[in-house]
């Protein structure tokens, strides 16, 4: 059989608790999982890249089978070259799944055979978003509850 092998596309600026709990609970469903982090080399990020990949890199230090890829490029390209025929992605909410089912059916049109995979979120990490981390950090509030490593 197939390695079932699953791309994890995001910013991931900052990777969460809530992105770590989708990617534990896929390790039951793929043989291996690539947590992609789709960088712009013309966007500036708010946490370096270098840095979350070691962050990143840390917390799944006892998961042989998870891995990061830093990519500038089209997530279906990604996907077909890393032998992926799975996307994996997080669902917290309505506006969420509107955003969502719009880029699924896209990377479907872009790659026939790629299919993305959803897991709704754990309750406790509902409220989690990488957008209100960076904007709590900004302005000097304590993030660390809401990652699995200390920044
Ligand atoms: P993007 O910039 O592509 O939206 P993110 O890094 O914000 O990527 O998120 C990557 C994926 O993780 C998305 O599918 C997003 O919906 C999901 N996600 C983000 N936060 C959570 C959370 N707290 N619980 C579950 N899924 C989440």
């Amino acid at each position: 059989m197939d390695k079932k092998v699953a791309l994890f596309p995001g910013s991931f600026d900052p990777f969460t608790k809530g992105h770590e709990d989708i990617v534990l609970r896929s390790l039951h469903l793929f043989d291996e999982v690539v947590i992609g982090i789709g960088h712009n080399a013309n966007k500036q990020r708010y946490f370096p890249l270098e840095k979350m990949v070691a962050h990143i890199s840390d917390t799944f230090r006892d998961h042989p089978n998870v891995r990061i890829k830093t990519y500038d490029d089209l997530t279906a390209s990604v996907a077909q070259s890393l032998g992926a025929r799975f996307l994996l992605r997080g669902l917290r909410n309505t506006t969420d799944f509107e955003y969502e089912n719009g880029i699924s059916q896209v990377n479907r049109y872009l790659s026939q055979h790629l299919e993305t995979v959803f897991l709704i979120t754990s309750p406790q990490f509902a409220p989690i978003s990488s957008t209100i981390i960076r904007d709590v950090h900004r302005y000097g509030g304590n993030v660390n509850e809401f990652l699995p490593y200390r920044l």
